[in-house]
């Protein structure tokens, strides 16, 4: 049987329209914005339908997952991995994402940076803020999204572009205009150490307000695939 992915089309077609709309309301026209596609339950074969109607940046959040289906990936696409990360598995993906978006804690970072360094990489990596405060998610604490860069900044083997949040899913943009105005601070306060240029936010439900605040990446899985499937094997 072959499959039938042309709502894939449909899809992404809708998404790049309304983005598009967003990003010419309210963005320069230098400013960059990418599409990842998160391909959390997804098949190879949709994902790799995906890549062939142009996407090229994959988000990955589960480590088990990831290995059983990158070797069916098409390999044009850059993966990035935006999941919890225990530093027991970085060792797993450190040669093939080029980004590690959820990086919250010194010790993760110290071992992405030992890693990193072991394979001769550098690794990009945006420190994951918990911008709504709430219990059920990882993140650091805004306050002390500064400093925590500030403890990173001189780890090798990385380079820090910026920041990801997963805002609560009611009131959204008034989480996705504080995590704007955390980020153009951090940038200023910071910027003698590092030169952030990355802010990653927004999904399905959100990706038009997202680029009005300022996001680079939308990560965006089921507006893209559908609603998830959680029974496939993973
Ligand atoms: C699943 C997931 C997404 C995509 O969510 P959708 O609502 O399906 O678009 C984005 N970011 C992270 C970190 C995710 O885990």
């Amino acid at each position: 049987m072959v499959n039938d992915f042309s709502y894939i089309d449909e899809n992404l077609r809708i998404i790049r329209e309304r983005a598009g709309e967003a990003f010419d309301k309210y963005r320069k026209a230098s400013d960059s914005l990418r599409i990842m596609a998160v391909t959390k339950t997804v098949i190879p074969e949709a994902v790799n339908h995906a890549v062939s109607l142009g996407i090229d940046l994959l988000g990955e959040n589960r480590v088990q997952e990831y290995l059983s289906k990158k070797d069916f990936y098409e390999k044009n696409a850059e993966v990035q991995f935006i999941g919890s990360l225990q530093t027991n598995k970085v060792k797993y993906i450190i040669d093939s994402v080029t980004m590690i978006q959820s990086v919250d804690s010194i010790r993760l970072a110290e071992t992405i940076s030992r890693l990193a360094v072991k394979n001769n990489r550098i690794i990009d990596i945006l420190c994951e803020v918990n911008i709504g405060g709430e219990d059920s998610k990882g993140g650091i604490v805004p306050e002390e999204t500064g400093d925590f860069i500030g403890q990173i900044a001189e780890l090798e083997g990385i380079r820090i572009r910026g920041l990801m949040t997963i805002p609560p899913p009611c009131d959204s943009d008034i989480f996705l205009g504080r995590m704007q105005e955390l980020f153009n601070r951090v940038a200023e306060q910071k910027r003698d150490i590092v030169s952030i240029d990355t802010l990653s936010m927004g999904m399905t439900h959100d990706y038009a307000d997202a680029i009005k605040y300022g996001s680079n990446i939308v990560r965006i899985g089921t507006g893209l695939f559908g609603a998830r499937n959680y029974n496939i094997k993973r």
